[in-house]
This record gives structure tokens, C-alpha cells and sequence, in this order.
């Protein structure tokens, strides 16, 4: 079978609007959970007298299920379409969110944004979109949900739409498609509604196809940024982690930054077997000739020599404040988690604060940055780190700052003043 290019997606939006609900529906549609099981939870809603849809109880019942240990044969959260096999990443609430998409195991190729019909958009659907927007999603669609509950009249899909496209302004996306459907019936999901003959766009399933294929991570340059480094008697120096883009072989040199050493890899190995080459998702550990145990660290980005990961001296950056108890100023320095890098970092210079209402400058060197805030800064690691722009290593432009245990902010790297070695 040709294998359909993969897509990551994530389903945003503020709470009870109807996301997990979504995920069930298009997995039932699709034909990735079987109608037995539907059925099997349907009577199980039924019996513990739990309102809940049958939807949104799959999806919560997968979970409870998998926490007893019992095994269901269900492509969990992954569904085919005509052009794309979709994996979706959850995004429950808003911490998980930020987490998964920053330091998570796969980053979006692109997002569905639900969005109430009968409430139309709230704070999170504010936050969630202007996230998404700062950590490089650039796919979007815009579903409005819930239209059996407004009886799928044309006026309230306008209303709601014209407050959509006022907050979309506030970011950079272009052409996305909103959508009236109903997670519960089914209407506008996969089939087209004979309940909004007014509605002339694409359903979610026909959005979902007009995605655009992500670059292959494949074709950039390597970049394994190091999770732990082992010693192996017999073997030597083992170096764990995932590789982000590029491709890991062996028999090549690689060199680590900021550690700034030069080994060749000998072999690969993921889940105990040797590999012939690495791609970007795979999980290895590689040993390295001519580097010790000490030479190198988590934090480490493994790259090809004549194309090094970039080590910063300082970096401008687009950061959105999430949740800050007061407000951000020069000198300000919190923790960054950048792939597997930990780090003290300073804020140096606000250099601009963006404007919601058009996405343009609003105000040069801001005296201070609070929570909603959208802003350009420019960031002085402690120590010596790799970052690179966002633009040409998506995977290792992302960030996200934590403060007092909680994320207060995330961000993408726009330039890097690069460290002279
Ligand atoms: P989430 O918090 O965004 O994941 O929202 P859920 O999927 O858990 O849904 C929240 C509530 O809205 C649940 O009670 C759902 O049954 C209900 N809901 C979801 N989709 C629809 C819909 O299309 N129509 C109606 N009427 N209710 C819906």
C-alpha cells in the first residue's frame, strides 16, 4: 500500500466547545473506531446515565480503559482521509496544550480551531489561536461547531463568523476556511449538511484534505539535540535522543554544539536494533568514535560538521505572554526550554509590542510586556545554546518559558546573533 503523507493536528479551542467530541466524530466517520464500540458506549452512557455524547465518551473512555490496562483495537487518534494519515495530538487543556506543542513528541502540521456556534469565540479560543499562530502553526481551519443547537440558522454562522475573522486579523493567517457543523449529528463533519443548504464551503473532512503536505523534515540538515549520553562497556560513548530533521548515518562525522567536538558515528540503535539510518521522529542512541563520556551533554545538538547547529551569543525572538502575574521587563530572566536545553535566559531589549487589532507594530521598545501580550524581543542565554530560526529549523525554533512552575510565556526564535566558536 502507498503510504498517504502524515499530518499532525490538533484540535484547539476554549473548553466544552466541542473538541473531543470532534476528534470522535471524525475517527468514527473515518472508519477508525468501530461501530460496536460506539454502540458498546453508547449503552454504557446510557446505563451510568451520563449525558455525555457517545463521541466525546469514546474519546474519554479510551483514556479510562487504557488507565485499567484493557486493550481496545482501535487506531487510537489516528485517521485516514482520501490524501492524509492524520495523527491527532490532544490538546485537553491549556498547559498540555503548551507543552505539546513546544517541548511535545510531534509538533502540528496544523490545527482545527472549535468554536462554539452558541457562544461564539471565548478566552481561550483568543489564547489558543494566538498560540498556535507564535509556535509556527501554519495551517488552519476554523470549525464552528454546534450548529444543531442554533438551528443551523445562517445569521448566527455570521455572527459568529465576523468574530472569528476579527480575531484571525490579529494574527498572520490567510485563507482559512470556518465552518458550520455539528460534532453531535454528524452535519458538515464528513457529509454535507442538508441542514445548511445556505453553506457553500467545505466540510471539515474536504478542509482537512486541502491541507498542504508539510516539508519533509527529511530534507533539512541533521539535528539530534541530545537527551542523555550513556557509556557502554565494549562500545563507548552512546548518545540518546530524537532526531529532529535530517538523517543520522553511520559512518559519518557529526559535531556536537555548544560542546563544540567532533565524533564519527558508528552505529544506531532504536529499541535494541541496529538501524541503518535515523529519520526525524525515530528515538536512538548512536555511538560515537572519539568523543568521551564528558564531552558531551543533554542540551547538545548533533549536526553535520560543514553545517553546524547554530550556537547564540543572543537572539531575537516573537514571544506571546501567556500568564504572567505581573509584568515582563529588561533583565527579567526565567527559564527557556528549547528542545532538550534548560536554561536561564534574559530578556535584553523589548523591541516592540504587537499590535492585536492589526498584527503590526504598536509600540517600539515597550517599557513592559504583560499577560495577552504579543511581542519582538531579544533574549541573552546564560550560557552558551543552540537555537536556530524558526523559518529554517522549525523543530529547534520553539520555546517555551516556564517561571514559578508555570509556563508564562512561549515563542519562536526570528534571528540568531551567532557565537563566534
Ligand atoms: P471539549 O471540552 O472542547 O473537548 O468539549 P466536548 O467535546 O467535551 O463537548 C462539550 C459538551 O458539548 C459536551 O456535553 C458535548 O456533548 C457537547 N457538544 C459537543 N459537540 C456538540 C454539537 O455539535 N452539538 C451540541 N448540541 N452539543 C455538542
Amino acid at each position: 500500500m502507498a503510504e498517504k503523507p502524515h499530518m499532525n493536528l490538533v484540535f484547539i479551542g476554549h473548553v466544552d466547545h466541542g473538541k473531543s467530541t470532534s476528534v470522535g466524530r471524525m475517527l468514527a466517520d473515518t472508519g477508525n473506531v468501530d461501530a460496536y464500540l460506539i454502540e458498546k458506549y453508547r449503552k454504557m452512557a446510557e446505563e451510568t446515565g451520563k449525558a455525555t455524547f457517545e463521541f466525546a465518551w469514546v474519546m474519554d473512555s479510551l483514556k479510562e480503559e487504557r488507565d485499567r490496562g484493557v486493550t481496545i483495537d482501535v487506531a487510537h487518534k489516528k485517521f485516514n482521509t482520501d490524501k492524509y494519515y492524520f495523527t491527532v495530538i490532544d490538546a485537553p487543556g491549556h498547559r498540555d496544550f503548551v507543552k505539546n506543542m513546544i517541548t511535545g513528541t510531534s509538533q502540528a502540521d496544523a490545527a482545527v480551531l472549535v468554536v462554539s456556534a452558541v457562544e461564539g469565540p471565548q478566552a481561550q479560543t483568543r489564547e489558543h489561536l494566538f498560540l498556535a499562530f507564535t509556535l509556527g502553526v501554519r495551517q488552519l481551519i476554523i470549525g464552528l461547531n454546534k450548529m444543531d443547537a442554533v438551528k443551523w440558522s445562517e445569521e448566527k454562522y455570521n455572527e459568529a463568523k465576523g468574530e472569528v475573522e476579527k480575531l484571525l486579523k490579529l494574527t498572520g493567517y490567510k485563507d482559512v476556511p470556518v465552518i458550520p457543523y455539528s460534532a453531535y449529528t454528524g452535519d458538515n463533519a464528513t457529509k454535507r449538511s442538508e441542514n445548511m443548504p445556505w453553506y457553500k464551503g467545505p466540510t471539515i473532512l474536504e478542509a482537512l484534505n486541502n491541507l498542504k503536505e508539510p516539508a519533509k523534515a527529511t530534507e533539512l540538515p541533521l539535528r539530534l539535540p541530545v537527551q542523555d549520553v550513556y557509556t557502554i562497556t565494549g562500545i563507548g560513548t552512546v548518545p540518546v535522543g530524537r532526531v529532529e530533521c535530517g538523517v543520522l548515518k553511520p559512518d559519518t562525522k557529526v559535531i556536537f554544539e555548544p560542546s563544540h567536538v567532533v565524533g564519527e558515528v558508528k552505529s544506531i540503535e532504536m529499541h535494541h536494533e541496529q538501524l541503518p539510518q535515523a529519520i526525524p521522529g525515530d528515538n536512538v542512541g548512536f555511538n560515537v568514535r572519539g568523543i568521551a563520556k564528558n564531552d558531551v551533554r543533554r542540551g547538545d545538538v548533533a549536526g553535520p560538521v560543514d553545517n553546524p547547529p547554530t550556537v547564540a551569543k543572543s537572539f531575537k525572538a516573537q514571544v506571546m505572554v501567556l500568564n504572567h502575574p505581573s509584568v515582563i521587563t529588561v533583565g527579567y530572566t526565567p527559564v527557556f526550554h528549547c528542545h532538550t536545553m534548560q536554561i536561564a535566559c534574559t530578556f535584553v531589549e523589548l523591541l516592540a509590542k504587537l499590535d492585536p487589532a492589526t498584527g503590526s507594530v504598536k509600540e517600539e521598545n515597550p517599557q513592559f510586556l504583560k499577560t495577552g501580550d504579543a511581542a519582538i524581543v531579544r533574549i541573552q542565554p546564560s550560557r552558551p545554546m543552540v537555537i536556530e530560526k524558526a523559518k529554517e529549523f522549525p523543530q529547534l525554533g520553539r520555546f517555551a518559558i516556564r517561571d514559578m512552575g508555570q509556563t508564562v510565556a512561549a515563542g519562536v526564535c526570528l534571528d540568531v546573533e551567532k557565537k563566534v566558536q
